[in-house]
């Protein structure tokens, strides 16, 4: 299986070259060339498996230049030794007929664990395989979730470095305490004196920056990404699809071939995508439900079939989904239409005009696959309340976010298939909107006073990842302007 770039079809490359990658180098994101195709047998053989037995059936159909063996160590490496707090890794929970994926009992407590415990395994495996001689250098921005969940992955992992900027305003409390206090020899934190797309853009800055680049190289280091465009980060997430359905035909709760929706609270557009490949491979899908807080970029590309980022961008209680630029977009585009110059065309009127559109036939394709809704703030906090009132059991403003969305397909299309919401972050990392939710006051509590007061209203334990934050020794303090990004890198590296 070879990967391609959405914007060169000729510039193909193996799994392992697209992972150290990250990125292509004329601007496209790496896609497999084909859909590896699976039929009810295969289903049938994940059907009794474990999480790990089924994500190395699956790995495999992806990575062909990965031996079994190495599939094997780097998902036994990810989900086992107990890092995941539970042994199903990404267990269903189910209310009546409505049920909850959830994706968040990794170390960091949010879904970006399911992808970036792997990914650092499959990074360096390929850097061995393709007898790299340069070390990786991973640089992330980060609002929140991605920036401790890639420390937590590619902490202590050999011939690979990771430097996380993040903005020293806009993470939350127990986020920026995530990361400060991080651990292992190969891990550096700073903090950018600005927000997060000033992170972001200085990133992007230094990936094209020729001149840093060539010194990087010269002391053996190449630059890579842990962020979605990176081919490695959407593979893990195609896994989970797979295991939830599996799960529902051991629970009884819809037979085998039968198809089933899922609904996912969407930001840059990688989870669900994970779940357009898991419907292209043949897993029985009807729908796939976009949900978007109030910055609805992707609501409005589905009903209208135009892309237009030139809009107000909104701080919202789903921070994670704060996004204008849904990358991986572009993904699906190029699935869509196989055609690489097409794809140039609107990722270039994206970027110099901020809008493109597609026409009413690929709109057609694209939502006989795909729905979309929204979801405004007040009515966030209202479902979280609402579904704790029901069925006793607490969501983040995230998965709040997707369960709404849910129900409003559902009623809005008549459609009664089985419904999966995907649940992306554990409520103990948004402690005070999920309690002001549920009408506690919070004024003048810290994080670990509002961590114990969620605990009397949510039934799942702390995560010990979180307790473990009171206290905690501060190892990163670094802080710098965003123009003086690479002077830091260089500091760090001691280049
Ligand atoms: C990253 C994230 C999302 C959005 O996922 P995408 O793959 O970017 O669409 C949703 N919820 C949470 C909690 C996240 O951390």
């Amino acid at each position: 299986m070879k990967y391609i770039s959405t914007r060169n079809i000729n510039n193909k490359v193996s799994a392992s070259e697209a992972i150290i990658k990250g990125m292509a180098s004329d601007g496209g994101l790496f896609v497999p060339e084909t859909f590896p195709q699976i039929d009810k047998e295969f289903l049938i053989s994940l059907q009794h498996c474990s999480y790990q037995e089924r994500a190395k059936k699956i790995l495999a159909l992806y990575l062909s230049d990965y031996s079994a063996e190495e599939i094997s160590t780097c998902v036994d490496n990810a989900y086992g030794h107990n890092k995941f707090d539970t042994a199903a890794i990404a267990p269903i929970v189910s209310f009546n007929d409505e049920h909850c994926l959830e994706l968040w009992h990794g170390p960091t407590s949010a879904f970006k664990d399911m992808a970036l415990q792997l990914l650092p395994q499959l990074m360096s495996t390929a850097l061995k395989k393709t007898k790299a001689e340069n070390d990786i250098v991973i640089l992330v921005a980060t609002s929140g979730d991605t920036g401790k969940a890639a420390l937590e992955g590619f902490c202590d992992v050999d011939n690979i470095k990771i430097i996380v900027f993040y903005p020293q305003e806009g993470v939350s409390d127990i986020q920026r305490r995530q990361m400060i206090t991080q651990k292992g020899r190969n891990v550096e934190v700073i903090a950018i004196e600005g927000n997060f797309d000033d992170a972001q853009s200085g990133v992007k800055r230094i990936f094209n920056d020729n001149a840093i680049n060539e010194l990087l190289t010269s002391k053996g280091y190449n630059l890579s990404s842990a962020n979605s465009i990176n081919w490695g980060r959407l593979l893990p997430q195609i896994v989970y699809y797979f295991s939830a359905y599996c799960d529902l035909v051991n629970t009884n709760d819809i037979e085998m071939g039968q198809k089933i929706n899922f609904t996912v609270p969407t930001g840059n557009f990688g989870d669900i995508l994970a779940g357009f490949y898991a419907k292209e491979m043949g897993l029985p899908v009807n729908k796939l439900i976009c949900a978007s807080n109030s910055n609805n970029v992707l609501t409005d590309f589905f009903a209208t079939g135009t892309y237009d980022k030139k809009r107000e961008f909104f701080k919202t209680i789903s921070p994670s989904m704060d996004i204008l630029i849904s990358s991986n977009l572009e993904r699906l585009l190029f699935h869509m239409v196989n055609d690489d110059k097409q794809l140039n065309t609107w990722m270039n009127d994206l970027q110099t005009k901020g809008t493109y559109t597609v026409n009413k036939e690929i709109l057609e394709k694209i939502t006989a696959v795909f729905a979309a809704q929204w979801l405004n703030e007040e009515d966030t906090l209202t479902t979280i309340k609402d579904v704790y009132d029901k069925y006793n059991y607490v969501i983040d403003p995230h998965t709040a976010v997707a369960w709404h969305a849910a129900q409003a397909y559902k009623n809005l299309q008549n459609d009664d298939s089985c419904m999966v919401v995907l649940s992306t972050a554990s409520p103990y990392k948004f402690n005070d909107n999920v309690l002001k939710a549920l009408n506690i006051e919070v004024s003048g509590k810290d994080e670990f006073t509002l961590l114990a007061e969620l605990k009397k209203y949510n039934k799942q334990n702390i995560p010990a990842g979180l307790t473990a934050l009171n206290g905690a020794a501060t190892i990163h303090s670094g802080i710098c302007q965003p123009e003086k990004m690479a002077q830091a890198i260089k500091k760090y590296l001691k280049i």
